[in-house]
């Protein structure tokens, strides 16, 4: 286990490694409508350059390694960048996606080494779903669920929570879940990025809570919250009936933040909530050493917040496709 403590004595354990800043959904929190700029392909980091940099980090106690987005499914290689992970040693890998594409990939994704998927699910509604992915159809998103879960997959879904949107299909959204035997998990608004446009539209947790009240075991309800940023609810009536909850903005995580994001173009971003990290793309493209490669990683920790700032408005300016959500 590393001794490696930030400048506020939190540890690093879990690196979120975005493979591409493309995606083929556009939700209203993350991309906005017009004025986006993609970085060139040539600057993605390829599989074996992703694995470098985790094994270094490993050295300051990285165990978990999440693969994000934009749409990490987009990446062809995706398979290679995981099993060049898993090769390293690393068992905890996982994966953030819209499961559009992933029907037919479970098979090559569960043979790379994966064995965790959140998945984001929005909504059920069909006109709903079309409306907040920015035009595409829900029906390859249900396949690619059955499809993990089919695969032997740990899936969770992931909602984020807007008013007035899908603010009122939160049960179902949940039922949907357990009767799959999955983990329904729901997210308040950042305002970052686009999402710092809708702050108007964040429902606290508190209130995404009492969405619960209808369901039938609700009473007497144990809390326990985990060492990461969600609240898992269980109902000691179900314990199958288990809910995650989110709460960046009204219950804030960063005093046991152990996490640091990895950009596509291999930007080393300590927080979600800042631009400030360190470029490791041309360390690495310049043949640096393992030493160096760490200065820079230790480089980028040593300008990790002590915490969000979102009350001031200052997380806007991050794209959240760009630095891995
Ligand atoms: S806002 Fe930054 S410090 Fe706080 S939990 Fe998120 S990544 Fe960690």
């Amino acid at each position: 286990m590393s001794s490696y403590r930030d400048h506020y004595g939190r540890s690093l354990e879990y690196l979120r490694v975005s493979v591409t800043d493309r995606c083929n959904f556009r939700c209203p929190y993350c991309r906005p409508e017009t004025g986006e700029l993609y970085d060139p392909p040539a600057d993605h980091l390829k599989a074996a350059e992703i694995a470098r940099v985790v094994d270094v980090s490993r050295q300051l106690g990285v165990r978990a390694v999440r693969f994000t987005g934009g749409e990490p499914l987009l990446r062809r290689d995706l398979p290679d960048v995981i099993a060049a992970v898993r090769d390293l040693g690393v068992t905890d890998l996982a994966l953030t996606t819209n499961a559009w594409r992933l029907a037919k990939r479970t098979k090559s994704l569960w043979q790379a080494g994966l064995r965790r998927i959140n998945i984001s699910l929005d909504a059920l509604s069909k006109d709903r779903f079309r409306r907040l992915s920015g035009g595409l159809d829900i029906e390859p998103t249900l396949k690619g669920i059955d499809a993990a879960i089919e695969q032997g997959f740990e899936v969770k879904t992931n909602t984020v929570v807007m008013a007035g949107e899908n603010s009122g299909e939160l049960l179902e959204l949940a039922q949907f879940a357990w009767a799959r035997g999955l983990t329904p998990r729901f997210i308040e608004l950042m305002p970052i990025g686009a999402g710092a446009l809708a702050t108007h539209r964040r429902i606290d947790v508190e209130e995404i809570l009492q969405a619960f009240d209808a369901v039938p075991e609700p009473q007497n309800e144990a809390i326990r919250y985990g060492r990461g940023p969600a609240s898992y609810w269980y109902h000691e009536g179900n314990p199958h009936q288990k809910l995650g909850v989110i709460g960046a903005t009204t219950r804030n995580f960063c005093a046991s933040c152990n996490r640091a994001r990895l950009t596509a173009t291999g930007g080393f971003r300590p927080c979600l909530a800042s631009n400030l990290g360190y470029e490791i793309r041309p360390l690495l493209r310049q043949g640096c050493t393992d030493q160096e490669l760490l200065n820079g990683i230790l480089e980028g920790m040593g300008r990790k917040p002590e915490g969000h700032r979102f009350h001031e408005g200052l997380a806007g300016q991050n794209a959240m496709r760009g630095i891995g959500g």
